[in-house]
């Protein structure tokens, strides 16, 4: 730290990615990647005119990315924001929809960047406790008039609520905005995005980064209603017009176009998390009811902790989180069938030698 630092940040934790490790050929089960590459739409995409036109500055408005979203949704463009990842739209929730008086509330279990912002936004966040086994009761998040936040599915158990019960929240809160963050919706949960054109609390927030195979392009979007994006509008205008880049502007375009591709890798992922659960059971495991493209487990013979180190030590990356309540567990991505049978074969083998 340099002492030039507004003492402001003095004392903030950032976030903490998964490990990006080079050191030897990992299987990767660690970052909710998918193990698809992108659509050969995509990859032709980056290789047409549009780098040669890199000198130029990208449509800030993403005009025909908006509008090839829009239309495959069911929307209007003017319902459409599109960002730099869905990462950083959850940023500007915080800096757009929070007050010193209207603050943020989100489940103690969920996806680690909403503390991140909250404290980057310097807000005091509630976290509300799950239910026993992970459930998210609907009642605890009516009536607050603070920010909601509600990963659906969950992350990083996976389980889900019903657009039935989000309906019940946006009710209960009408002087706030709810936002749903559904990164994993693709994988099996039933989205929220038919409750947009009912209520103008409402923002559902979605990414290219899990179903549709580009984390590493950056392009998160969200549907809200007119209001709702001006105002994340001016936020982004105020940070960086820019945000979305011209490469991966024509890559989302083509990944709209390839839809089907995607539609068939997120049921073959499904299938094969199921498959991977049913496996994990047979071993001993408790897994959660995930509809997410990751797996959450755990079992009385060996610490999350420890499983997670004989794995990485054997050549399989999962994520581990040192957590109370959810130390015990494992959060594995689903891979490939090839990838989730070695990783079950490794499983095997770290609890045979636990039991010796
Ligand atoms: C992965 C993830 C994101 C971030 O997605 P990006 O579009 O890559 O920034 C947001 N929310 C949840 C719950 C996630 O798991």
């Amino acid at each position: 730290m340099s002492k030039y630092l507004n003492p402001v940040y003095k004392d903030l934790e950032s976030y903490t990615p998964g490990e990006q490790l080079n050191d030897k050929n990992y299987i990767k089960l660690n970052t909710n990647e998918s193990p698809f590459p992108p659509s050969c739409e995509v990859i032709n995409s980056l290789r047409s005119d549009n780098i040669a036109k890199l000198n130029l500055y990208p449509d800030p408005e993403c005009t025909e990315l908006k509008e090839k979203i829009a239309k495959l949704y069911g929307f209007l463009p003017e319902n459409v924001f599109l960002s730099n990842g869905s990462d950083d739209i959850l940023n500007f929730c915080f800096i757009a929809f929070c007050t010193k008086e209207r603050k943020v509330a989100f489940p103690d279990i969920s996806y680690g960047f909403y503390e991140v912002f909250a404290n980057f936004n310097n807000l005091e966040a509630e976290q509300i406790p799950l239910k026993e086994n992970f459930i998210l009761d609907y009642r605890d998040y009516c009536n607050k008039n603070k920010l909601i936040i509600i990963a659906n599915p969950n992350a990083p158990t996976g389980i889900a609520i019903t657009p039935k019960e989000v309906e019940k929240i946006l009710c209960s809160n009408t002087d706030n905005v709810v936002v749903i963050d559904e990164a994993y919706v693709d994988f099996g949960a039933d989205s929220c995005t038919s409750l947009v054109n009912k209520y103008d609390n409402l923002l559902v927030v979605q990414t290219f980064s899990k179903s549709r195979s580009m984390a590493g392009a950056r392009l998160g979007f969200a549907f809200g209603s007119k209001g709702l994006i001006q105002d994340l509008n001016k936020i982004k205008y105020s940070v960086n017009p820019y945000s979305v880049n011209r490469m991966t502007m024509a890559a989302g375009i083509a990944a709209i176009e390839s839809n089907d591709y995607y539609l068939k890798n997120c049921k073959e992922i499904i299938k094969v998390r199921d498959y991977t659960s049913n496996e994990l059971v047979k071993l001993g495991f408790e897994v959660t009811n995930s509809k997410a493209n990751f797996v959450f487990a755990k079992t009385d013979c060996i610490s999350g902790k420890d499983l997670y180190l004989e794995l990485k030590e054997k050549g399989v990356l999962v994520r581990y989180f040192d957590k109370d309540k959810i130390q015990s567990y494992n959060r594995i991505t689903i891979g490939t069938k090839k990838q989730m049978d070695i990783f079950i074969q490794t499983v095997k083998k770290i609890l045979e030698e636990v039991q010796a």
